[in-house]
């Protein structure tokens, strides 16, 4: 996995702590149109294994990435801006770093347990700036075995256990039991976390597990034959919890009651929503049920017919729909209804016998609010959908009442 002919010294391999140190330019070169610098060593880690690059700086200037050049494996530290020293004075952003060797070396012990306590072995790992996930070749865990695998990795982070990264030569690393083989050729970097976990990795890690701080599996989905499971470390797990708790106590506090009775309260409050909804519902019907009497009795005599015509403003054209639906059902009823507003509507509708083409009368009205968006059938129309006053739909109807005059 390593080259024995670097250009660059990686010092990270042997000194996960040491963030500030000196170097040699070797060379100015560009990585993807922004400058970047070769280094005789650097403490930065480039962007590997599935761990993010370091970021810092060199002598002031913002070191933004570090790749790895494939031709002679040369760190590229990217720069956002050029630097033309040749001794440099690198730091690196210790949140970051810190941040990292939590999380790999948390990865570490995770997909031993995993291995361990629910023979679902690692198959892929995605570090990234806010979310860091293990693949296991499982399709799903049970919640025993979930609590298992969390209890066994905390466990050796409790313990404290050294950790050790070291380079074995060829006689050595055939005697040892590697969980993950290296996907490299060349010299081997391997990594075991106080005799629990063995595996191959050329990362930044902790000195001790207990600096892993904390190991919590936040969330997992299946994904076909595998599960994938995100979980935070030390640092990044204190925030979630705090962002958690703060969540939650807000929660319980609106609603008066302890955190665990959260869930029960949610679905008591859905299903009182629920029947208030249909409580809603029928109490809008007997509403519309008792306008639809009143309307009857002020209606407008035309020999058989009788003609309501009524202008709202700002009506839910759903309800007027009903109101209009409830008008007609009685015999010789013409409706002319409408409401005025941003969206006005007209709604039109005439009971069966009656024969006058409510989508002509319709046409009359939308002409009078500037629009023809509309239309319906001979007992049915409905249009607008402009905005009007109240005053202006009530003229539309008035002109509509008497185009229906006319044909009586
Ligand atoms: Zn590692």
């Amino acid at each position: 996995m390593i080259d024995d002919l670097m250009t660059t010294e990686r010092l990270y391999y042997d000194d996960s702590y040491t963030l500030d140190f000196n170097a040699t330019v070797l060379e100015q070169t560009t990585y993807k149109d922004r400058p970047a610098l070769v280094l005789d060593r650097s403490y930065f880690y480039p962007e590997g294994g599935g761990q993010p690059a370091d970021s810092g700086q060199l002598n002031g200037v913002n070191v933004l990435d570090a790749q790895t050049r494939e031709a002679d494996r040369a760190v590229l530290h990217i720069l956002d801006k050029p630097l033309t020293d040749k001794q440099v004075e690198g730091q690196i952003d210790p949140v970051r770093r810190t941040d990292h060797m939590q999380h790999h070396s948390g990865q570490h012990v995770l997909s031993q347990a995993l291995s361990q306590a629910a023979q679902a072995e690692t198959v892929s790992v995605h570090m990234g700036a806010d979310t860091m996930t293990i693949d296991v070749n499982r399709n799903g865990l049970s919640p025993d075995e979930w609590l298992a695998v969390e209890a066994l990795a905390n466990r050796i982070v409790l313990e404290d256990r050294p950790v050790r990264a070291w380079f074995p030569d060829p006689a050595e690393l055939a005697t040892l039991a590697l969980r993950k083989l290296p996907d490299v050729a060349g010299k081997v970097r391997v990594v075991d976390m106080g005799g629990f976990d063995l595996t191959a990795c050329g990362g930044t890690h902790v000195a001790r597990t207990g600096e892993i701080g904390v190991i919590k599996v936040v969330r997992f989905e299946r994904r076909g034959e595998t599960t994938r499971l995100e979980f935070k470390c030390g640092g990044r797990a204190l925030e979630d919890y705090r962002d958690k708790n703060q969540v939650i106590n807000l929660l319980a506090a609106e609603m008066t009651v302890g955190y665990r009775d959260l869930h029960e309260s949610v679905k008591r409050i859905q299903s009182e929503n629920k029947a208030l909804k249909s409580e809603l519902k029928a109490a809008r019907e007997r509403l519309v049920d008792s306008e639809t009497l009143v309307l009857l009795a002020n209606a407008e005599i035309l020999g058989d017919w009788r003609i309501v015509t009524q202008a709202f403003d700002g009506r839910d054209p759903g309800e007027l729909r009903l109101l209009a639906q409830k008008l007609t059902a009685h015999p010789g009823v013409i409706a002319l209804l409408g409401t005025a507003g941003d969206t006005a509507q007209i709604i039109f509708g005439r009971a069966e016998a009656v024969p006058v083409d409510m989508a002509q009368v319709l046409k009359v009205a939308l002409a009078s609010l500037k629009t023809d968006r509309g239309g319906g059938r001979p007992n049915f129309a409905q249009g607008g959908g402009v905005p009007a006053t109240l005053d202006e739909v009530t003229a539309a109807l008035r002109l509509a009442e008497q185009t229906v005059r006319e044909q009586a």
